[in-house]
């Protein structure tokens, strides 16, 4: 079942339980670590899905440019997977400090970078919500006010469609409770 809430100017925000590997959007986001090092969680099975390229592509971002800082993100092509665009973002981890605000940040330079990529239609998993401890709900709210934030601020935007995509039950429902307090 998918819950779709439209926006006056037709942007939708749709949240779904499922893999997001069988996502069939432009780009999906991958909740990474700073050395994009594609272990466990949601990255473990997206590069289970499209193949080691993706871990290939990750490896030369980081030869070049060092880790990613905590929000940061790094592109890659998303292997034999349907999107064009994998969009890596390094969540931060539960306890740091300024964890919401480095949620909220890690959520928007996603969208950002998916505008920017031409990118209409973007898939995101609970970014740092699974290993990285994150209360469901407190990831929920930095997740919706990064989409509120984003569509009232970049209105040109070809991005049309941003999906919340968790694989269980329960994180699927706690965003579609905590989206009532947005839309
Ligand atoms: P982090 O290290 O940022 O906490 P995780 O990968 O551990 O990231 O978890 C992020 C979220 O992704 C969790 O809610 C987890 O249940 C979910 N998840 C794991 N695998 C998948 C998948 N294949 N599709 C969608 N969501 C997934």
């Amino acid at each position: 079942m998918v819950k779709s809430i439209v926006l006056e100017d037709g942007k939708i925000i749709q949240i779904v339980q499922g893999d997001i590997t069988k996502e069939e959007v432009d780009a999906i986001v991958n909740a990474a670590n700073g050395y994009l090092r594609h272990g466990g969680g949601v990255a473990g099975a997206i590069l289970r899905a499209g193949g080691k390229i993706i871990q290939e592509e990750s490896d030369r971002i980081i030869r070049k440019n060092g880790p990613l800082e905590v929000s940061e993100v790094a592109v890659t092509g998303a292997g034999s997977l349907h999107p064009k665009y994998i969009i890596h973002v390094h969540g931060p981890r539960y306890g740091q400090e300024n964890v919401e605000e480095l949620l909220y940040e890690s959520f928007l330079n996603a969208f950002k970078t998916a505008g920017k990529l031409g990118v209409k239609t973007l898939s995101v998993p609970a970014v740092s919500s699974g290993i990285f401890g994150v209360p469901k709900d407190l990831c929920a709210r930095c997740f919706f006010r990064a989409v509120e934030y984003y569509f009232e601020n970049y209105k040109d935007t070809p991005l049309s469609l941003i999906r919340v995509c968790n694989i269980d039950r329960a994180t699927t429902e706690v965003f579609e409770k905590v989206s009532e307090e947005f839309f």
